[in-house]
This record gives structure tokens, C-alpha cells and sequence, in this order.
């Protein structure tokens, strides 16, 4: 039997990068679409609780939600396909993932909600807003979709896939890689609206990095493919320790 995979992502149904991923994923399985009726990049791992969700059927296989990339996996899971996926493939989305930006990231969630229902997951994003070449992405999803269909994942863990924007053959490898640091340079843009009211703006300069080799970021200023295996226990363990020594008591 075709194994059932479940695409999503962060861009909303009209993404190119949903619609290449898709394509390249055909002749796996049976893939499904269920993705964001609209954009909803930095959703992080909202959920929609407190008004109601709605799906429209665009096809047999594609289905459009006004939700959040949580809430297209939770639906399709729980609800449209009655049964668990083999595979959940969220992206391709238009930009990096890399580093702390994943925590904002609603591609990245799509994955983890794969995950807390128990099945394999990936995120995949092209590194580049401007321009980004899906083809290369698509490629290479193709080859660790096939791969997660086959191996076992660490328990409560996801992989979250960067690709460079270029062509695929000047690639210059694959590193495993950890999340690295980013250096935010995030600002509040404030102004004022025709009444006279004040509204504000996240904006601020392109963020940097911490160039630190075995990095996402260093691989993909190497022009590599990043994978980093992401899992869930956001638990510091050695602070554990440090803040016993605090002995924080009731009174
Ligand atoms: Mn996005």
C-alpha cells in the first residue's frame, strides 16, 4: 500500500514552495494538501481556540484551511485523512529557517505537531527570500522523504532541512548540523495613522549570525544543505543543578 503523506507549510496554499514539494513527493504516495488558506509565516505553534476553523475542499487531495500550519496538521490528522500519515513534509518555504528563528518559525511547528502525533517529520526551507530556486529544495526533499519513509527518526525528533537558493549541482554537500545563534537586531518601528493614533512596526536590519563551524547558518554560507535534528525537550539540563542550588522556597 502507497504510504499517505501530509504536505502543509507557513506561506498559505498559493506558495510555490508548497506546490514543488508536493510535485516532488507525487511518486512516494499518496500526498495530500492542507495548508493556510493565506500566509501565516511566524506563526509559531499557534492554535486556533477561540473561533472556529474553516476547510474548503479545493480538490480531493487539497484543502485549504483559515488557520495556522498547527491547525492544517491537527485537521488533517485528526479529522480529513481518519488515519495517521506516514510523513509529514511542511515547507517549502520561501526563506531560511535557521538558528533561533525557528522557535517563530510556523513551518518548523508544522513538523513538531507531526511529531507530538507520532509521525515522521521535516521542515524544509530555501535560504533566500528574494528569487528562491524551489527546484533545488524539491530535489533534495524527494531524497529525505524516501529516507524517513524507510528509517526510524529519533523519538520526538524532527529534522529540520535548510537548502541553499542555487542551482542543485553546485551544492557543495550536506552537513548535520546544529542550530546556531542569531544576532538579532530587531526593532519597533512607530507611527501614526490618519486619526492620530499611534501603531507600531517589527522591523529592524537583516539579521547576522555567530559564524561558529557545524552551524545551520555555517553550512548554508558554505552553500551546503543544513539538517539539524530538532527535538522537543526544551530542558536545560545542567541548569537543573544550578537553580536547585538556589533552594527557592515557598515563603
Ligand atoms: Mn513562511
Amino acid at each position: 500500500m502507497k504510504p499517505t503523506i501530509l504536505v502543509t507549510n507557513d506561506d498559505g496554499i498559493n506558495s510555490p514552495g508548497l506546490h514543488a514539494l508536493t510535485k516532488a513527493l507525487r511518486s512516494l504516495g499518496n500526498v495530500y494538501i492542507i495548508a493556510p488558506d493565506r500566509e501565516k509565516s511566524a506563526a509559531g505553534h499557534s492554535v486556533t481556540f477561540h473561533h472556529p476553523l474553516r476547510a474548503e475542499k479545493l480538490n480531493e487531495r487539497m484543502i485549504q484551511v483559515d488557520g495556522t500550519p498547527t491547525d492544517c496538521v491537527m485537521y488533517g490528522i485528526l479529522h480529513f485523512l481518519k488515519t495517521k500519515p506516514s510523513l509529514v513534509a511542511s515547507g517549502i518555504n520561501k526563506g531560511p529557517n535557521l538558528g533561533d528563528d525557528i522557535t517563530y518559525s510556523g513551518t518548523v511547528s508544522a513538523a513538531i505537531e507531526g511529531i507530538l502525533h507520532g509521525i515522521p517529520s521535516f521542515a524544509i526551507s530555501v535560504a533566500a527570500y528574494a528569487k528562491p530556486q524551489f527546484d533545488s529544495a524539491a530535489r533534495f526533499a524527494k531524497i529525505i522523504a524516501r529516507m524517513l519513509l524507510e528509517k526510524t527518526l529519533p523519538s520526538e525528533t524532527l529534522l529540520n532541512i535548510n537548502v541553499p537558493s542555487i542551482p542543485y549541482e553546485t551544492i557543495k554537500g550536506i552537513e548535520i548540523t546544529k542550530q546556531g545563534k542569531r544576532i538579532y537586531r530587531d526593532s519597533i518601528i512607530e507611527k501614526t495613522d490618519p486619526r492620530g493614533r499611534h501603531y507600531y512596526w517589527i522591523g529592524g536590519e537583516e539579521p547576522t549570525y555567530k559564524e561558529e563551524p557545524g552551524t545551520d547558518f555555517y553550512a548554508i554560507a558554505q552553500n551546503k544543505i543544513s539538517i539539524t535534528p530538532v527535538h522537543l525537550d526544551l530542558t536545560n539540563y545542567p541548569a537543573i543543578a544550578t537553580i536547585k542550588k538556589w533552594k527557592i522556597k515557598l515563603k
